[in-house]
């Protein structure tokens, strides 16, 4: 513990940052500001003020956060204490006075390591820096028997937590299925899984850190701090199936149950269609799915084209009240580019537009993702960088 002035840090709360995810869970909670909280809270906004910034004196941090001089003295001495932060020598001044020391997030002192189990066929792992660039990769075959999906997953994170040559921040999880706030999978029909503490699992395992998330719900953050998304956007997520990770006004939604986002079957149209694997006909998945649109372009004189159009438009259907009723700004979709990107993406632009207010939507921008088939990864360390550090 530090002997940071409580009481003075308490009286300097600086103003909640726009873009912040919050300090996360025990924030949300509090009903009055304890000192501990508001402590929690500055100390993430100077974080998140160089994560996004780059190195700064101590005096463009205390404008940049609103926060006193004294303040973010305590704060960065605490922080270099805890090896967050590092001194990074001076800026030539061209005034009078002394250089500025810079001060820095230590983007070279502690990993994360992210682990993606949305594939079919492999486990994806990497060790990553804090700014999100993988370092080094392991993965491992999902192995047949669901039974052994828990050994499998442990022994890639320490596989990994082994390989990350520096003190781990967290391992951050990005799972099929339905995850509640604590990491645990309540449903993950591809592995037989029901109420699966994941997340307590691997903590007990690594005796670090770790947090779950549904894939899609990570991907959505990877795309937010990584690729430029803003507040409002909805990222699509096509593959085995059809999901989607949402964020409205910078805060993910997770839903009653957690499923916020779980798209993929509600049916879209009046007019039938291909049964779904659910029993049901005519759901987005059945549409869209990589398996379904493969499937659909194998059929004997199958029009290309046209089947893409198809899935695009009934995207479109699904899509036009959630961008209504969210106020979104853009889509962005992830997953096999040769599918999803062209003819796809145009009939759900247009399907869009002819079904949601012009005046409003019409600016509604659909795109493919650039962070390609590490959007999972990166979205499991943004998990880690905003539980850890406040930081997304
Ligand atoms: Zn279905």
């Amino acid at each position: 513990m530090s002997d940071l002035d409580l009481t003075r840090s308490a009286a300097d709360v600086a103003p909640l940052a726009g873009r912040s995810f919050g300090a996360g869970r025990a924030l949300r909670h509090a009903s009055k500001v304890l000192p501990e909280h508001a402590r929690v809270h500055n100390r993430s906004l100077v974080l998140q003020t160089l994560f996004h910034q780059g190195a700064m004196s101590r005096a463009d941090l205390a404008r940049e956060t609103g926060l006193t001089r004294v303040t973010i003295s305590d704060l960065v001495a605490e922080l270099i204490a805890d090896g967050y932060v590092i001194e990074q020598g001076t800026r030539e001044s061209s005034g009078p006075g002394k250089p500025a020391i810079l001060v820095d997030l230590d983007r070279e002192g502690h990993r994360i390591v992210g682990l993606d189990l949305s594939g079919s066929e492999r486990f994806l792992g990497a060790v990553l820096t804090l700014d999100g660039e993988i370092v080094a990769r392991h993965d491992a075959p999902v192995p047949n028997d669901p039974a052994d999906i828990l050994a499998v997953v442990s022994t890639l994170a320490r596989a990994l937590v082994a390989d990350a040559h520096a003190p781990v921040l967290g391992v951050g999880v990005g799972s099929p299925g339905v995850v509640n706030d604590r990491g645990v999978v309540l449903t993950a029909p591809n592995f037989g899984w029901t109420d699966i503490d994941l997340e307590g699992a691997l903590h007990a395992e690594l005796g670090l850190p770790v947090l779950v998330a549904n894939d899609a719900n990570a991907a959505v953050l990877a795309e937010y701090t990584f690729g430029g998304a803003g507040d409002d956007v909805l990222l699509v997520r096509v593959g085995r199936g059809v999901g989607s990770g949402l964020l409205a006004g910078g805060q993910p939604l997770r839903g009653s149950r957690f499923a916020a986002g779980e798209i993929g079957h509600v049916t879209v149209g009046t007019d039938g269609g291909p049964v779904c694997v659910c029993g049901k006909v005519g759901c987005l998945e059945a549409w869209l799915s990589a398996p379904s649109l493969g499937a659909a372009l194998a059929e004997p004189g199958a029009d290309r084209e046209a089947v893409l159009q198809d899935a695009g438009t009934r995207l479109g259907i699904a899509l036009a009240p959630i961008v209504g009723a969210l106020d979104l700004s853009e889509i962005v979709l992830s997953g096999p580019p040769e599918l999803l990107d062209g003819a796809l993406a145009a009939a759900t632009v247009e399907a869009l537009r002819t079904r949601t207010l012009a005046e409003f939507h019409d600016g509604v921008q659909v795109r493919m993702t650039e962070q390609g088939e590490d959007i999972i990864l990166r979205g499991a360390a943004v998990m880690v960088l905003s539980g850890q550090l406040g930081v997304s």
